[in-house]
Parts: structure tokens; sequence; C-alpha cells
């Protein structure tokens, strides 16, 4: 029988000395607690503890499909900490029973099958679920797009079309698959590692021959969840966040109290510089204290690290104040595109900003590097990879470097050349430069690259705390064709920081001058407006979302009409004719909001807004702000471009938003900073 957390610790400790014994005693008491908070909010008992005497110790797939009903059942205040110790419990039972299986069992839980920079893609659209779904449930295809209709989401649908299923189709079914199977987590797992295999010519047809295998011998519920795992959303009100706190919670009740420490923080910073899941989770199996971790899961060529960021700024004045007394530095911000660059035994590899891997779109940078630096024995560096017109020896906006193929780059034949504008070194000759000043990076990676003109520059820099010298520098960046300036800490508090928005790193950008939020926002439509006068045949407005991190919902947050190019007004229209829905997603919290359309989330935009008000109409940031549901909304949103390097979940998120709203209210009240670096 399952134990509950209280008794494993009772039970496996018995004869060791006092002091543990205390400490033990401590664990066990906290550990009642959060026990206590789950009774409390009468999360359903899982039905399944026992695993499947069939299937020899497997994890059985239905123990996760049950923990994500029970967690979407979760509701209300502390409903995070709920979800979190009762996600952990079930992590904590596999990591003992079933250790091997617990990575795919994680890495199900957060929709990946993989590391971001490994591309696992699974390459299936609605056509092919439908498909399935139909070949599963006896229903024609029209059918289940009526059910997904009216449900709103094809997970809803297969659940309902299985329990639903006539006599005469179970025992069509019954005839290709063996009553009772009983799916594990790794059969599970491994079909879909299967299906993001294929490629090529007839790859359509053989996944959705693997899926309809697959969605046959699922139960109801168990099929919701693949469907909705290949759709990328669980609907479980439960995202990446939350389960990586069940991670930590769960691996700090593996360790019985013997490993102390804060594990959220740890795998956060290990995440940082090594965003690999099943690297960490391995080590946090085989360690004796948690200051192995980073010795172990460090920043290291091949596998990218979360790029430092920076916080935006409306004017010089403001920088300033930021940087009195301290040694500083401003570089050209160049518009191109991040590109994190690796080299080690000969092998390159280039990363975005999202940790993507982008080697393939740039062989002419592959082979740049290894005519120049194959006797480096290993460097990460970072740089904006920015389009360049050769024979004018200029740089070229950021929409050209757009136009250039991503996949099967034939590097004869490349039209957008680009050059590479390299500003921080994050390691080399097997050394991590993360820690060092950027006086010391930057000198360092002077004395090893070397500019060659249209290929490799030093982001072009000043060193000077003259206002007038800085602003001569801020318009002959712009004159250059850069988006404005960066500001960087040269000595104290200037090591790199993974990951963060940092208050060490300023940007200026032209936009801010004007009047308006010192910010653009990336935010995500999910419904529209048709248009009328010029605008009609259109949509001649969109509503704009940004995505809230922990409660995986997309928040509304304004309504746009501006900033659309009358071919952007065709082309969005034609775009989202194929993320059409009837209804809005359970996701979206856009009550009160009419619309004449819905889409699917799938693009992001980046938006620049005069100000932020205080909204009855829109719902971004209403958890936090706890104002009678009342949310923020931008005020004259303009369309600046399309995100194509941003996936609707990376849009701005409500904590964010909320945090510029904050800052626009104390700059408004005392053109002051809080003290805190992380105010947003
Ligand atoms: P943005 O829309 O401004 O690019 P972002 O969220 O992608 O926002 P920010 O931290 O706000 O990133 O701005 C830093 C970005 O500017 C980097 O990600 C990089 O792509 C680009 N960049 C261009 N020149 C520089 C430079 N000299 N130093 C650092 N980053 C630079």
């Amino acid at each position: 029988m399952q134990k509950n957390i209280a008794s494993y610790f009772k039970s496996s400790k018995k004869g060791e000395d006092s002091n543990d014994q205390i400490k033990e005693q401590q664990f066990i008491e906290e550990n009642l607690k959060k026990e206590k908070l789950i009774a409390e909010l009468k999360v359903p008992s899982s039905k399944s503890k026992q695993l499947n005497p069939e299937v020899k110790g497997a994890v059985l797939f239905m123990d996760m499909a049950e923990l994500y009903e029970q967690v979407g059942e979760i509701k209300g205040q502390n409903s995070k900490d709920a979800i979190k110790e009762l996600v952990a419990k079930l992590f904590i039972r596999i990591m003992k029973e079933n250790r091997e299986e617990f990575v795919p069992a994680y890495l199900f839980s957060i929709l990946k099958l993989g590391p971001d920079y490994e591309s696992w893609e699974l390459g299936i659209g609605q056509g092919i679920i439908v498909k399935s779904i139909s070949a599963v449930s006896g229903k024609s295809e029209k059918q289940v797009r009526e059910l997904m209709n009216t449900l709103g989401d094809l997970g809803l649908a297969i659940e309902k079309s299985k329990s639903t299923q006539t006599s005469l189709n179970k025992f069509f079914v019954s005839q290709t698959v063996k009553e009772e199977v009983k799916l594990t987590m790794i059969q599970v797992f491994n079909t879909l590692q299967q299906l993001q295999k294929q490629e090529g010519t007839g790859s359509s047809l053989e996944k959705e021959r693997i899926l309809t295998n697959l969605l046959r011998m699922a139960k109801p519920i168990e099929a919701k969840y693949i469907i909705r795992f290949i759709e990328k959303n669980l609907k479980i009100g439960a995202a990446e966040k939350t389960m990586q706190a069940a991670l930590a919670r769960a691996f700090q009740l593996y360790h019985k109290g013997n490993v102390e420490g804060d594990y959220e923080s740890i795998i956060n910073q290990a995440l940082c510089e090594c965003p690999n899941y099943k690297k960490i989770i391995d080590t946090l199996f085989s360690i004796q204290s948690l200051k192995e971790v980073p010795e172990i899961c460090h920043i290291i060529p091949g596998v990218p690290c979360k790029p430092m960021l920076a916080k935006p700024m409306k004017s010089i004045q403001m920088i300033f104040q930021r940087f009195e007394n301290m040694k500083f530095t401003c570089e050209y911000k160049y518009d191109g595109l991040r590109g994190q660059i690796h080299f080690e035994n000969g092998q390159v590899s280039i990363f975005s900003r999202n940790l993507e891997n982008m080697t393939q779109t740039y062989p002419d940078i592959v082979t740049y590097i290894h005519t120049h630096y194959q006797h480096l024995d290993g460097f990460i560096i970072d740089s904006e990879i920015v389009a360049y017109d050769v024979a004018n020896n200029r740089i070229l906006p950021f929409q050209t470097l757009t136009s250039r193929a991503k996949k099967n780059v034939d590097q004869n034949q490349i039209e957008v050349q680009v050059c590479l504008y390299i500003f921080d070194l994050l390691y080399l000759n097997r050394q991590s430069f993360l820690k060092e000043t950027l006086e010391k990076r930057r000198s360092t990676l002077r004395d090893t690259f070397k500019e060659e003109e249209g290929k490799l520059k030093f982001a072009t820099s000043r060193d000077s705390e003259n206002f007038e010298e800085i602003e001569e520098f801020l318009l002959n960046s712009i004159k250059m064709g850069c988006e404005g300036l960066m500001i960087k800490t040269l000595e104290v508090n200037s090591q790199y920081e993974p990951a963060k928005r940092s208050f060490n790193w300023l940007k200026l950008k032209k936009d801010y001058l004007d009047n308006g939020l010192s910010d653009t926002f990336d935010l995500v439509p999910i419904g529209a407006c048709y248009g009328t006068g010029k605008r009609k045949g259109f949509y001649g407005s969109y509503l704009l979302a940004c995505y809230n991190e922990d409660m995986d919902q997309y928040e509304t947050t304004c309504k746009i009409g501006t900033g659309f190019s009358d071919e952007n007004l065709e082309k969005f229209f034609q775009f989202f004719q194929e993320y059409l829905i009837p209804h809005p997603l359970s996701e979206y919290k856009c009550d009160g909001v009419n619309m004449d359309v819905w889409f699917s989330p799938v693009v992001v935009w980046e938006i620049k807004s005069a100000d932020i008000q205080i909204s009855p109409i829109y719902s971004a940031c209403s958890t936090i702000l706890q104002l009678n549901n009342k949310g923020v909304g931008l005020r004259f949103p303009r369309l600046i471009k399309v995100r194509e390097d941003k996936k609707p979940n990376e849009a701005t998120s409500s904590q964010f938003l909320y945090d510029v709203y904050k800052q626009q209210a104390v700059v408004a009240s005392n053109n002051t900073f809080e003290q805190d670096d992380d105010f947003y």
C-alpha cells in the first residue's frame, strides 16, 4: 500500500543517532502540516496507488492521468502549494519505485520530450489528430470537429468519444486491441518519441498510424492527456514553473532531510547554466550535498546557457541615476538575432535567445569559426547576428535577416549575408568566465578574437561618463541602423547573470525616447473583430493577451488596431483562418470581452504602448492586483513587429506587466527607483 509522507520517514530512519532523530522529527512535522493542507483542500485521493502487477513495476500512464485530473480540480487560495504537494507525492513514489522512469514522467508533465536545444517538435497538426480520433472512436471527422467545437478542446473530444463509444464500435476496437491493455508511462513517452522521429514523404500517414494505435490502447482520460500533450497544453492550471517546484519538493522528500538547502533555487540556478532536466535529475539522485549540483550542472560548450537580459530605461538621466559611482560601458544595441556561439572539439553550435539550435541556419558562421578558431580549446561567446550589406559595408534591418531560410541553407547560395557582432565571453579553454568582471571578459574576448569587416566585429563601445558624449553615441548608433544602446557595468556587479533580466545591463532604445512606456510587450492575439470601411474583409482590431505563468492562462490586456500596414492586415487575416476556434479556450481569461472570432494561441506580437492603466474590462494581472477582478490595460497600443523568436507561452508574463505598471507609478510619483534589483 502507498505510505503517506510521514510514514516513509518514520519507517526508514530507525537506529540513527539522536541529532538525526531531532532533524527527522522536525522534518516529519513540517510535512504533516503540508499533508493537512492537501486534506483541507479536499483533493480527491488517487485510486490507483498500486502499481500494475501485470506491467511489472512500471509506472502506469493512468497514474499520471489521474494525477493531472486531481491537479485540475484544485482551485482557490493556496492552490499552488496544494498542487506542488500533490504532484510531489506521486513524483517521490516514482523516484523510489521506478527511478529510471522518473525523467520521462517529469518531462511529460512539462510537455517536453527532451531539452529545448535538442529539436524534438512532434509536427502533428489538428488534421492528423482529428483523423486518429475518428479512427479510434468510429465517429466521422466532421463529427469529431463538431464535438471539438462544442467542447472547445480535442482532448475532451477524444475523452467523450471514447467513453460513449457504441457497443459495435467497441467490438471493432477489441478485435484490434487486446482488452485491458494497461499503458505505461514509458510506453507513451517512447511512442511520442517515435512520432517525433517520423520525417519525409509518408511521414504524415505513419504519424497517424502510430497515434491511432496509441489512442486505441488508451482509456478515455489517458487519451485526453495524450492529445493535450500533442497540443502543448495539459490544461490543468499547472505549467512548468509549478512542476519544477514539485520536483524540488519531491527531491527534498526523497533525501529525507539528509541533504539540506533551498532545492527550488538550486534547481533554478542549475537550469540557467545547464537547461537539461535529465542531467539535473540524475545529479540530484546521486548527491550528498546540494553544493554538488552547480559543480556538476554548469556551463559547458554544446549546451546553451540561458542568456542575460537587460532592463529598459527611458533616458540617459536614468542611467546615471542607476550607475552612480560605478564604472560602465555603452555598446551599440544591434538589431538582429541573438546568437550564442559554442565551439568544442571541432563542433560549432549556434543557439538562439530561446535556446533553440540555429546551427543549420548559419553554415557560413560555422565555416568561419572552423577556419579561424580551430586552435581554441572550446569557447562560448554571446553575440548578435546581423544582416549585412557586404558591397556597401553597412548593417541591414532585422526584417532582411528574417528573410533568410531557416533550414537546409546551402552555403553557396546564401543571399542574406550576416556579420557577427560579439559582445561577451562566457567560456574559454575549459574555463567558465561567468563570474569574471565584464572588464576581464571583454579584454579576453578582444585578445582571443580578431575583427574582420562584414564577418566578425566587437560590439562598438564607449566607456564614458559624459552626458553629451553618451547622447552623441546614442544618436550615432541609430544612424548606423542600431536600436539604441546597451549600458553595462564593467567592474562592480558585472558578472554574467544567466537568465536574469538584470539592472546591471540597461537598454536604451530609440523608441523609448518618445513619450510612452520604456519597454515593449510581447503579446498573443487571441481574438479579433471584423473591420469596416477600408478594413472591410479583414480584421479591424485584435484582442491581445499576456501569459500568466503560474496559472497557465492567457489574460487580456488591450485591443489593438494601430501599426498594421495594408499588407499586414491581409496577411494576418489569411494567417488566422487556420487557427479559428468557435469559443475562447478555457485558459483564456476573457470574461466581458466580446469578439467576432477567436484564435488558438499561435503567435507573438511586439507591442508598444503609451501607458498602463487599471481596467474593469481586461483581466491581465487581476490575480496579482486583487482589485475586484479589475486588471491592467494598455493604452494606445501599436504593433511593432511579429516576434518570430518567441512562442506564445514565452509572451510577456502577467508578473512582468504588473511590475512595469508598478514602476510606471513609482517613476511618475518620485522619479526614482526602488532598492530591490528584481523590481521587474
Ligand atoms: P528586445 O526586444 O529589446 O530584443 P529582449 O527581451 O529580446 O528584448 P533584452 O534584454 O530586452 O532582450 O535586450 C537585449 C537584446 O538585445 C539581446 O537579447 C540581444 O539580442 C540584443 N543586443 C544587441 N546588441 C547587444 C549588445 N551590445 N549587448 C547585449 N545585447 C545586445
